[in-house]
């Protein structure tokens, strides 16, 4: 093996550089993976691209420097000492951020929100847009053999947020689904709303080409252009009535109030999207219908797990929301792209990646 990888860093104006790095040994309970897929996220974007933002209780950018994406997926090629679960040759996506493994979150597998020393791949410590990541074996979930690397990179974040917001919705077979922000995560939503059980889905979105995507992916019934209008014409959509669930993949303001309006009376809401604010009329949008609101950050290990399985049986791939793939040398240009908020998902494959 060569000694050296590349990896991608990102300043925080708007570009995302190569450098070189060693590849990292495995340590007491590390796996090394060579990645053979990893998607960039909006929270890249959002947070670290355009320019390093800080969090509450943090000192500083949550952004620490390091190889950029938290959306890994690939071959086991190195294990450390101590490693027990995992085997050289395993095919595995990461989770996205390894926590202290003691804290009440990190026992019922939230390590997204880790009390105690955690770092976050893509932010704290070096992550996956790069030729290999170190992992600690706590973070890795197998990937099941009839799913691809690019299906492992996109459960790694965006289908197992959707996936928690579905679950804590209770979406069923009886439900209609709005979703407000039909990018990625909006996407993931409907595809597995639908394999849940929901036959009629609504998006809605500022972009006409995203829209355009999910109906001919045909994972929404309708697509509505934002307007000022966005909550009557998705309710016409739904043959006049409200949603009995919707989700918010927008991250706006007029996006989650959109959400809120368009949902019916003892309804369920899931707020996914991340940033921004709220300013919702308390009395006859949310007490008066009875509503329930879920704000939903991520998912647990356990359950991102359980996903790939669900996927298997359900047959469905999230590559399929895939519209553009680039391999390392062109991050900058798949950076941009994410950037415009016109495109699907965007991931970076390996060269010779044939699943
Ligand atoms: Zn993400
Ligand atoms: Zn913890």
């Amino acid at each position: 093996m060569h000694k050296k990888m590349k990896g991608a860093v990102l300043p925080g104006n708007e570009t995302a550089i190569l450098m070189e790095f060693n590849i990292p040994k495995p340590g007491n309970g590390q796996v090394l993976i060579k990645i053979m897929a990893s998607g960039i996220c909006g929270s890249d974007i959002s947070y670290i691209w355009r320019g390093h933002k800080s969090f509450e209780g943090m000192d500083g950018p949550a952004y620490k420097g390091v190889i950029s994406g938290h959306e890994p997926a690939g071959l086991v090629i190195q294990i450390g000492d101590g490693v027990s679960r995992i085997n050289v040759g395993d095919r595995v996506l990461v989770y996205h951020i390894a926590g202290c493994g003691q804290c009440v979150n990190c026992r019922s597998g939230y390590d997204i929100s880790c009390h105690g020393p955690h770092a976050a791949y893509g932010w704290q410590r070096n992550g996956g847009h790069s030729e290999y990541v170190l992992a600690e074996e706590r973070s890795v979930i197998p990937l099941p053999q009839s799913l691809s690397f690019e299906d492992g990179a996109l459960v790694s974040c965006g289908f197992g947020t959707a996936y928690e917001g579905l679950l804590r919705a209770q979406v069923n077979g009886s439900d209609t689904l709005f979703i407000s922000g039909i990018g990625p995560v909006g996407l993931a939503v409907a595809m597995l709303g639908k394999a849940m059980g929901v036959r009629r889905i609504v998006g809605s979105d500022i972009s006409e080409a995203r829209l355009n995507l999910a109906s001919n992916l045909r994972l929404i019934s309708a697509g509505v252009l934002n307007s000022e209008n966005t909550v009557s014409e998705a309710i016409k959509a739904n043959n006049g009535n409200h949603f009995s669930v919707s989700v918010d993949c927008s991250g706006s303001r007029l996006g989650r109030t959109n959400a809120l309006r368009a949902t019916a009376e003892w309804g369920r809401v899931a707020l996914l999207g991340e940033g921004n604010d709220l300013l919702i009329d308390v009395s006859d949008t949310l007490l008066h219908r009875h509503m329930t609101i879920h704000a939903s950050w991520v998912t647990s290990i356990p359950r991102m797990e359980q996903l790939t399985h669900h996927l298997v049986n359900w047959d469905i791939h999230p590559d399929l929301i895939i519209t553009d793939r680039f391999t390392l040398k062109d991050i900058d240009t798949a950076y941009k792209l994410a950037g415009s908020g016109q495109s699907g998902k965007i991931c970076i494959v390996d060269e010779a990646n044939q699943n």
